[in-house]
């Protein structure tokens, strides 16, 4: 694989790399020491608001490629920190993943996760890894909605069994680096009680919770304005749980889930 074209704005520097098949991923370097990696050429989920995965699955990558996206940049940029965050679903690449979060902490890196939790079998697993975090994406807890948003993400009544065990076994403080993120789509997602019930189960689970702002990749979606995601925010602390919001760097025009693609008509900055 080579590094075949790279993108930068004030907060965000985006690579692209050509892998030997012609195929293509991306990988983001935010924050001055994290480096968001992709696992999957496409994703085969199909969130409607997603640009990454619009293209469904390509295929998976290998252990090497993933790593690749690292070595390939590590002499020019402090990474301190993985992100496996970037283009597709980690766990339905699991062999290949683990065996790069190992290499990842072979060198002394901390990872982090962004994950649908789809399949559940082995979200258990990743619970279970010394990670540095695993952000879990819910964005409704209602089935149909949930099912609407995250088309091949499984049962969400499933994902909750899952978790619930899962989270019994850990201590409280390790439960704590668990978060639940929802996006907020305005009109789509963004009721009073849905962010309540929302609120209920991060407590009730004894979790995190991040509340994310959409960056607009696709037409049909739109964030919610300033007042009432402070709003939301808000009424998330009143119930006491620990509420990570969306940064700057994430809603940079290069930052963020779902601003990823496969086959990106680059812009240079
Ligand atoms: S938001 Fe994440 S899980 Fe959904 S299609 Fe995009 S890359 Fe896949």
């Amino acid at each position: 694989m080579k590094l075949s074209r790279e993108l930068s704005s004030e907060l965000n520097h985006l690579f692209l790399f050509e892998l030997s098949d012609k195929s293509t991923v991306e990988a983001v370097f935010y924050r001055g020491d994290t480096l968001c990696v992709s696992t999957q050429v496409g994703c085969a989920l199909g969130c409607p608001f997603c640009l990454s995965g619009s293209k469904g699955l390509v295929r998976n990558l290998t252990a090497e490629e993933i790593v690749g996206q690292y070595t390939i940049l590590k002499d020019r940029l402090p990474i301190k920190k993985i992100a496996i965050a970037g283009i597709g679903e980690p766990l339905m690449n699991w062999s290949n993943v683990e065996r790069a979060f190992w290499h990842f902490k072979s060198l002394g890196l901390g990872v982090s996760f962004y994950t649908t939790g789809h399949p559940t079998s082995k979200l258990r697993e990743l619970i279970e890894l010394p990670h540095r975090g695993v952000t879990i994406s819910l964005h409704s807890v209602k089935e149909d909605k949930r099912k609407r948003l995250i088309p091949s993400a499984g049962s969400l009544e499933e994902l909750i069994n899952t978790l619930r065990e899962a989270l019994n076994k850990l201590s409280a403080r390790k439960r704590k680096s668990i978060s639940l993120a929802y996006l907020l789509l305005e009109g789509v997602n963004d009721s009073e009680d849905e962010i309540k019930s929302f609120a209920q189960l991060v407590k009730e689970l004894g979790v995190s919770a991040t509340l994310l702002r959409y960056n607009r990749t696709v037409e049909d979606y739109k964030d919610v304005d300033d007042s009432r995601y402070e709003r939301f925010f808000l009424l998330l602390r009143t119930y006491g749980i620990r509420v990570t919001l969306s940064t700057r760097f994430r809603r940079d025009r290069l930052g963020g889930c779902g601003t990823l693609a496969v086959n990106r008509t680059l812009t240079e900055c």
